[in-house]
């Protein structure tokens, strides 16, 4: 079939839940995947993080063929020999006591909320049912019905209500504004150490550290969410780690798995998984075998080829060229390590014709909001890689 009978079938049959790039992939390998005429380009958005280990890396392919040969699903009915290995080493890699794996990175979110208002009820001693969570402006934590009950975006959530009550939203970055609405009846605060979908919003230094302390005096739990900025993405294991903060809780997915399966994981102390007892959360594929052996080989991946160092390296040099360029159409270039935005001027007329400009020349990136665009590249990439895409940037930024 063309690419322009796929794209027919696709929007005949497929719900129109995205606004996707028409270009029909069939292949990836590395940095670089292949349309259906056998064009080349460089993977710029790693399915918005989920492949920092590049696609279809060779040794995943190797643990999904014989994990696949052996052993893929047992349910949490009984138990299987990759659940045990799998925390223990998911827990040592981020320094967290225990580790809850789940599916989505969605699914991840809501296992959290259970958790904190479970502890915030059993534990610190909130009366039944007035367990709160603190979130922040311009979120994105997933689209359960739950999660888009604390969203900001009126897209997220039209026609969607009615909503999930139990949560208290204050601007991203204002630490007074937080202060003032903790009481008593604060279980946790949830937040993205920088906001990816948001368009790779940075807080101010210090802001994540002042949390943490607010945090430790009022008794509540603080979960990052860094599904999309941890395992290397920034430069560091956990965006976090810029801080040097470690939060009480933590939520990780996307690339966990290497974007072979769906993996993701809620970690926490032992005070704070201990409120789960048997039969009251669960999911038939968490844990499943495949699911986490290829987890285990992905994080092996992440230190031992060193690609936290690297999305340090390749991110500050890629964010140099575009600051270099003095495009006429860029505000300002953001972002940490190899998550980077763009913020178009107004003048530039939105995101989306560059991002379809530099998919013709063969660089695949994605607008987030109107006028952002996010480079966010796996995390194998190469000097020589940013160079060519740099070529690219500029014809269509200059
Ligand atoms: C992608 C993302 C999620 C949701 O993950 P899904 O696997 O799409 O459910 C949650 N939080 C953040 C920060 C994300 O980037």
């Amino acid at each position: 079939m063309t690419a322009k009978e796929l794209i027919e079938l696709e929007n005949r049959y497929g719900a129109h839940n995205y606004h996707p790039l028409d270009v029909v992939l069939t292949k990836g390998e590395g940095v670089w995947v292949y349309d259906t005429d056998g064009k080349k380009y460089l993977d710029c958005l790693s399915s918005y993080s989920a492949l920092n280990q590049g696609h279809c890396h060779p040794r995943l392919v190797k643990v999904m063929q014989e994990q696949a040969t052996k052993l893929t699903l047992t349910s949490r009915a009984f138990r299987n020999d990759q659940l045990g290995p799998f925390c223990k080493e998911i827990c040592e890699f981020t320094g967290y006591e225990k580790a809850l794996p789940m599916n989505s990175g969605a699914e991840g979110v809501e296992t959290a909320i259970k958790a904190v208002r479970k502890w915030g009820h059993k534990v610190k001693g909130i009366p039944e049912n007035k367990a709160e969570i603190i979130t922040m402006s311009g979120n994105f934590h997933g689209r359960t019905t739950t999660v888009i009950s604390f969203s900001t975006e009126n897209e997220y959530k039209d026609g969607f209500g009615p909503f999930t009550p139990g949560f208290i939203t204050v601007p991203y970055g204002d630490f007074e504004a937080l202060e003032k609405v903790v009481n008593p009846n604060t279980a946790a605060i949830l937040l993205e150490p920088i906001q990816g979908e948001s368009g790779i919003v940075v807080p101010q230094d210090g802001y994540l550290r002042k949390i943490s302390e607010l945090c430790k005096k009022e008794r509540i739990i603080f979960i990052a969410d860094e599904i999309q900025t941890g395992l290397g993405r920034t430069g560091k294991l956990l965006a976090c780690d810029h801080e040097g903060v470690r939060p009480d809780a933590l939520i990780l997915g996307k690339a966990l798995a290497g974007g072979f399966y769906p993996v993701s994981v809620f970690l926490a102390s032992k005070e704070v998984m201990d409120v789960f007892r048997p039969g009251d959360h669960g999911s038939t594929f968490g844990g499943n075998p495949l699911g986490i052996a290829l987890a285990r080989e992905a994080i092996r991946i992440i230190s031992e080829e060193n690609l936290i160092e690297n999305a340090t390296v390749q991110g500050e040099y890629f964010m140099k060229r575009l600051r270099d360029m003095n495009s006429p159409h860029v505000d300002i270039v953001r972002g940490k390590g190899l998550l980077i935005g763009v913020v178009l001027n107004e003048k530039a007329g939105g995101a989306r014709q560059f991002c379809e400009a530099l998919e013709k020349r063969g660089v695949l990136c994605k607008e987030t909001h109107y006028n952002i665009i996010r480079f966010a590249p796996p995390l194998v990439i190469k000097k020589e890689e940013i160079d060519w895409a740099m070529e690219q940037i500029e014809a269509v930024l200059k």
